[in-house]
């Protein structure tokens, strides 16, 4: 079977002519070695005469990118409101946070009917069709039923949500339609395939061999494909920035914890913080100073819950703080802004520990650039929440319960006083998960999949 364009749909699209960052650069690279469109919101907002106008050409490359604008309502039903307000907490599990909103889920099915029309008038036969994340899950759908009969892919970065937390989302009967109309729904681990099938099987999927499901007249396929990163741009990156450290003015001896995250309920930091105030509390040599850098820059923050997490944040390490502090030493450092990339590379090279303790997590690409950047001579020590989509690969990083702080404090203990050969042989099995599965062996094999022909009928 030639091979046709690639047509990628992401929510956000670089607007750049060399975009940076794991995943874009990929598919970057991807478009260019094939040829296609890109097509992605620009980020700006108009108004509704301006969104009839339809895509904007942003750039002249190898391949075609196209932005749509979104008006102030689509921005708030589709991307704050549905998309960040209902979906995000129900596929991470916190059907507590989960809104209820008909004006929204009607905004978000607007847009996705949209965006199809404006994906209709680009796509060629032969053309596959490589959709990106939650904001689109009805684009398939929508796509159908304007005649498109490409091959279309999907990928889920984040979590696919628990079946038992399904009944929540008051559109739930639409999704079973809106997941077969795709031929390759790609998760990013084992564990969320499992909870895809179960959801799939309940609705009346027939479940066919090897993640082959069949409904109605649809044949599909459900699979895991892990996401990873540039595994070498990250050592050079960490190489050429070793002394990034520096700008910490550490005192000698001081311990470096490290945390990265994009401020988010899903992260767990407040349980994060806490755990280092019990590690600092228990530790069995009061004179070792340890500092926690946690870097997490504000998120959507037009989303209630996002308000209240930095609070609560802002509150525990103020807390810590007045409690351990000394003149010269502030136990947890915490950072608000965005770092660039090759210093955040050199600040990883420098930690002796990497706390990665999300409650919930697609995949975390924070756990395998912390890896990626060390010094194999002189490692340091990846501690990871069992809830990590990474925790799948990356099983030789101390395996922490999140929701427990006395585990995690125990953890951090244990990464402290590890052994050179111990963090060594730990470092070296890491490196090999994740050159296994780097970003580059994730767009071809998905790409791969994806482009398989047709089941035939029968199987
Ligand atoms: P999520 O996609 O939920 O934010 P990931 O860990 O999978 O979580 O990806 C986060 C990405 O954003 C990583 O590539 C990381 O390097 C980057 N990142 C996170 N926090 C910061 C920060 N404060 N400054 C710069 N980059 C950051």
């Amino acid at each position: 079977m030639s091979e046709g364009r690639l047509i990628v749909v992401s929510n956000r699209i670089p607007t750049e002519a060399a975009p940076s960052g794991g995943l874009v650069v990929a598919l970057h690279d991807a478009l260019k070695e094939r040829g296609g469109v890109w097509i992605g919101n620009s980020g700006k907002r108009v108004d509704a005469e301006e969104t009839a106008k339809g895509l904007t050409r942003i750039a002249e490359t190898p391949y075609e990118r196209y932005s749509f604008d979104l008006t102030e309502e689509e921005h708030q039903g589709f991307y704050l409101g549905y998309a960040n307000a209902t979906l995000w907490p129900l596929f991470h599990h916190r059907t507590d946070l989960l809104a209820v909103d008909p004006d929204q889920a009607r905004i978000y099915r607007e847009v996705n009917e949209r965006v199809a029309g404006l994906i209709a008038e680009v796509v060629q036969p032969g053309d596959a069709i490589w959709v990106h994340d939650y904001h689109f899950l009805p684009l398939a759908e929508a796509l159908r039923r304007r005649g498109v009969r490409n091959r279309i892919g999907f990928f889920l970065h984040i979590p696919f949500p628990n079946p038992s937390d399904l009944p929540a989302l008051s559109e739930r009967k639409l999704m079973p339609g809106w997941l077969s109309a795709f031929d390759l729904i790609g998760l990013q681990t084992r564990r969320d395939v499992s909870n895809a099938l179960d959801f799939l099987r309940d609705s009346g999927a027939e479940i066919l061999l090897n993640g082959r499901l069949k409904m109605g007249d649809r044949r599909f396929e459900v699979a895991s494909f892990p996401i990873g990163i540039d595994v070498d741009g990250f050592i050079q990156a960490a190489e050429e920035n070793a002394d990034a450290g520096e700008h910490l003015r550490l005192s000698p001896g001081e311990r470096l914890v490290l945390g990265v995250d994009r401020l988010d309920y899903s992260k767990g930091l407040p349980q994060r913080f806490a755990a280092f105030g019990e590690y600092l509390s228990h530790r069995p040599d009061p004179q070792i100073r340890a500092t926690l850098l946690q870097i997490a820059p504000p998120s959507r923050e037009d989303v209630e819950a996002y308000r209240e997490i930095r609070q609560e944040l802002e509150t525990i390490t103020g807390r810590v703080n007045g409690e351990m502090a000394e003149l010269d030493w502030t136990p947890i450092r915490y950072i608000r802004r965005n770092i660039g990339r090759e210093i955040l590379a050199g600040l990883y090279r420098r930690a002796d520990a990497c706390l990665v303790t999300p409650l919930a997590d697609g995949m975390n690409l924070v756990a395998k650039e912390f890896v990626a950047a060390q010094d194999g001579a002189d490692p340091g020590v990846l501690i990871l929440s069992h809830f990590a989509g990474a925790a799948e690969q990356m099983e030789a990083a101390l395996m922490v319960n999140p929701y427990d702080p006395g585990e995690t404090a125990r953890a951090i203990e244990q990464a402290l006083s590890m052994p050179l050969h111990e963090r060594q042989a730990r470092h070296l099995s890491l490196m090999q998960s994740i050159r296994e599965a780097d970003i580059g062996w994730w767009t071809r094999t998905y790409l791969a999949a994806l482009q398989k022909p047709l089941a035939s009928p029968g199987n």
